[in-house]
């Protein structure tokens, strides 16, 4: 009897084995299958290669059933591999990501419905029998039917203006006959040739390449850059174009894509349909249906999360990574991995052109492209003639705000004068809620989470201090509950609602609202939001980083950023390149229309590189000098980072887990390994925290190290040790 390699959904080692039945066909590599495991029947996928011959058959058991799906393609089965692989995680934990909707491994149910039956078919031509006797309601319901369709009782009626009654009469009657629905939604098949806009000489020229680059059915990754409002969107949809007319699948990666109605809107201007989706708010039966069309190929374009890119395509053309740059591709629990990287691996496996775009690249993609490992194309100048928008630093040290409050006097002139003009502003914090800190007057003590290193921040809105790590909340308490001091908690600092208390006071007749997660939690919300704003609806937007996301807000012509130092306190290797991105980012969204925008950056330290290259614009140069600044110690992406997260409910576990790793720390050629050290969270969801961080030279290998390190040190229980690659927070 056969054997073969079963690899189950489950954070295991490898596959297991497992037996065809007699007289049953083998299932071919990627087959899903569903087998017994220690008294459960569960999914799982077969895999390559030979399954042990020397196991004795009676510790093999049979495969139960192959599930009616597509077989899993070898080049996704590749790249499960390989993430595992690279991130040092199981095959099985990443396979769970490639099977995230079980459901839509079983046959879908199908509906019963009616169709037209002959008679039906001859009343509504006029020629039945019956025809005399046809009433005004049934004459409705042939009239609403196209012949060979299926309709569900519920939406004839509906559709026809009458009783679910009548529906069944005329079934009664034999006009109408049973039949099954269509398995599985429909998908929209987004439309090439629908006519989008006329790019620009620029644009076209890009737009050829990128179309090029995907007619080549083959691996390439190009980085397409541009300044903010250029039209890069626009361009790339042309390379989804492409694939589409070379009949295979495009995936594009957004960072949010629940902020993305715009950018939905647009792509159903360019092709006349909309593309599937695929995002954690989907609901279930839409995330098994969509599942499905993909593994069959009926879902051309898909839209995403990162977590995309482990759908089943059958036949992946194109990758589009938008703001690469952005630090919500990566993935911080479970499975650790950068979803920007990844989709150049997929890319690769699946033979698929991968485009990364952004106004402003990181360092890794900017050095990949130096290199000529990746094509570059570049739009240098704004769509329609709009000018990139001035940039100006507000000295907080020589116009400071008033006591107390967070807009400095230049700063409310310029919105006033915007608002004057009828045009729209946006302040910008990146900080949720009230109040960062909340401090008793009489005894100097700090809110913080039980569970966490993190202070409560104030949401005044709900009347709550929350932990922004864990989500623990609890009133704001009438007392110090340190000193039992009355009324003398303070709220210390600026968060979003803070300013927008400023701002009512200030601007009391401008119509403002506050962007935050808090406040737009959804898609709805989001595509309510851009709305209102781009209807003028509204004067004054308040908001975190959310606002800094594509958005194209013709009458927006003011940003002002509250703390454009905030980012740069944490201080962690890419502290300014993120503020400059973020900063950068925010600064787009000013005079995009005919307008001219002006941004305006309070800082205290405004001769800082970060600053003064927001205000040249030149930031090519400012990446050039971080360049320079890595490169000697070795720094990513001219070396390599693990970090290792060891943690524990007791604190001294945790310590003692972490000082053995660091004692059998590997010695090697160029490689390093600083710590262990208290993590900036050193307590975080109740558990204690060790960091160590793993340095090493381009050139070598960190995977096999780190496996043995980890294998040599061995873990108690009790104890977890999170393996990090090329980590992305410091925290
Ligand atoms: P980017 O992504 O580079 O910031 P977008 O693609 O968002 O730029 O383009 C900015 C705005 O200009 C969008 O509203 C877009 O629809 C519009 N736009 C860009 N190119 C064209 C074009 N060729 N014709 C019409 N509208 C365009
Ligand atoms: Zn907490």
């Amino acid at each position: 009897m056969a054997r073969l390699r079963v690899l189950l959904p489950l954070p295991l080692a490898g596959a297991y084995d497992y037996r065809v039945p007699a007289g049953r066909d083998v299932p071919p590599a990627g087959s899903f299958v569903v087998v017994p495991l220690s008294g459960r029947q569960l999914y799982g996928v077969v895999w390559d290669g030979e399954a042990d011959p020397d196991l004795p058959e009676r510790r093999l058991r049979d495969i139960v059933e192959v599930l009616p799906v597509p077989p899993m393609t070898a080049s996704l089965r590749r790249f499960v591999e390989w993430v595992a692989a690279y991130t040092l995680s199981p095959p099985g934990a990443v396979l769970r990501m490639a099977m995230s909707s079980p459901s839509a491994l079983e046959p879908p149910a199908q509906k019963a419905g009616w169709r037209l039956a002959a008679a039906g078919r001859r009343a509504a031509q006029g020629q039945g029998q019956g025809e005399g006797r046809l009433t005004e309601a049934r004459r409705r319901v042939l009239d609403a039917m196209e012949p060979g369709e299926v309709y569900t009782a519920a939406t004839l009626a509906a559709e026809a203006g009458v009783s679910a009654g009548v529906v069944r009469g005329m079934a009664g009657a034999g006009l109408l006959e049973p039949a099954l629905l269509p398995a599985g939604a429909e998908f929209p098949r987004p439309n090439p040739a629908h006519p989008g806009p006329t790019l620009g000489t620029e644009q076209g020229q890009v737009a050829a390449a990128l179309r090029e680059a995907t007619a080549a059915r083959a691996f390439g990754v190009t980085l397409l850059t541009g300044v903010t409002g250029s039209g890069k969107t626009e361009v790339y949809l042309e390379a989804v174009a492409e694939c589409l007319e070379q009949g295979r699948q495009a995936l594009v990666l957004l960072p949010e894509i629940a902020l993305s109605t715009q950018w939905l809107e647009r792509f159903e201007r360019r092709f006349g349909g909309p593309p599937a989706l695929w995002h954690s708010e989907l609901g279930s039966r839409l995330r098994r249906d969509t599942w499905r069309a993909v593994a069959e190929g009926r879902a051309p374009v898909l839209v995403g999360a990162r977590s995309a890119l482990f759908l089943p395509f059958p036949d992946l053309g194109l990758i589009i990574v938008d703001e690469e740059h952005e630090t919500a591709f990566k993935q911080e629990e479970g499975v650790i991995y950068h979803a920007r990287d990844m989709a150049v691996v997929r890319a690769r496996l699946a033979g698929a052109a991968c485009v990364l775009v952004s106004a402003t690249p990181s360092l890794e993609t900017l050095t990949n492209a130096g290199t000529g490992r990746y094509a570059a194309l570049h739009l240098p100048v704004r769509h329609g003639g709009a000018s990139l928008p001035e940039v100006a630093v507000i000295d907080q040290r020589r116009t400071p705000p008033e006591r107390g409050r967070f807009l400095s006097p230049p700063l409310v002139e310029a919105v006033r004068e915007t608002l004057a003009a009828g045009q729209q502003a946006m302040l910008f914090l990146n900080r949720r809620g009230y109040a960062p800190l909340t401090l008793c007057r009489s005894c100097g003590h700090r809110m913080r989470c039980p569970n966490c290193t993190a202070w409560l921040v104030e949401h005044r809105v709900r009347r709550t201090l929350q932990c922004h790590h864990c989500g623990h909340a609890e009133p704001i308490p009438e007392t110090c509950p340190e000193c039992a001091a009355e009324g003398s908690l303070t709220p210390l600092g600026p968060g979003v609602e803070r300013v927008q208390e400023e701002a009512a006071l200030l601007f009391p007749d401008a119509r403002r609202l506050v962007m935050a997660s808090d406040t737009i939690p959804g898609p709805a919300a989001a595509a309510e939001a851009a709305r209102a704003i781009q209807e003028r609806e509204v004067d004054l937007i308040i908001g975190t980083q959310i606002v800094a996301k594509g958005w194209h807000f013709p009458h927006l012509t003011l940003v002002g950023v509250v703390d454009a130092d905030l980012g740069l306190a944490g201080g962690d290797l890419r502290a300014a390149e993120r503020t400059v991105q973020l900063l950068h980012q925010v600064a787009g969204r000013a005079g995009r229309a005919e307008a001219p925008g002006r941004v305006l950056l309070q800082s205290w330290s405004p001769e800082h590189p970060v600053l003064e290259a927001l205000v040249s614009g030149d930031l090519d140069a400012f990446m050039e000098a971080e360049a320079e600044s890595r490169r000697p110690g070795h720094w990513p992406p001219f070396g390599r980072l693990a970090a290792l997260i060891v943690s524990a409910e007791d604190e001294r576990e945790a310590d003692r887990a972490a000082r053995d790793l660091g004692l059998t720390a590997p010695q090697a050629e160029g490689v390093e390994v600083l710590g262990p050290a208290p993590a900036p969270l050193a307590l975080l969801r109740g558990r204690h925290r060790r960091r160590l961080l793993l340095k090493a030279r381009r050139d070598v290998a960190v995977q096999p190290l780190l496996r043995e390190w980890l294998s040599r040190a061995g873990v108690p229980a009790g104890v977890r040790v999170q393996v990090d690659i090329d980590p992305v927070s410091f925290l």
